[in-house]
């Protein structure tokens, strides 16, 4: 039973995950070295940024970690009202969300 929601589920989770933590990497290992030209304000400033960003990055790669481990139960990850696969951007905001796109704006 749903196997290929399985498939695909299981394919976009991956593969958000690959680009997180493709991110986290470069982030890290760019934020470990300022130029030494820097001033103090600059290197404060693009530390906050990418701070910023990685924390981000760090909360979607657990999200994305917990939809992995909920996999299983492929159906909570399916619309209950048209049985579609919900979008992985709205679980991403609203990870108990029951219905797809489409049809939470129709209610
Ligand atoms: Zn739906």
């Amino acid at each position: 039973m749903y196997e290929k929601e399985y498939i695909l589920i299981k394919k976009e989770l991956t593969d958000a995950l690959l680009v997180a933590n493709a991110y986290i990497d470069e982030v890290e290992s760019y934020t470990a070295i300022t130029a030494p030209e820097s001033t103090l304000g600059t290197i404060l400033s693009e530390q906050t940024k990418s701070d910023i960003k990685l924390k981000q990055f760090y909360k979607k790669k657990r999200k994305l970690m917990f939809f992995l481990d909920k996999l299983p139960d492929v159906s909570s990850f399916l619309c209950v009202n048209c049985k579609q696969i919900i979008e992985l951007d709205r679980l991403l905001l609203m990870p108990k969300a029951s219905f797809c796109t489409k049809c939470a704006s129709e209610s």
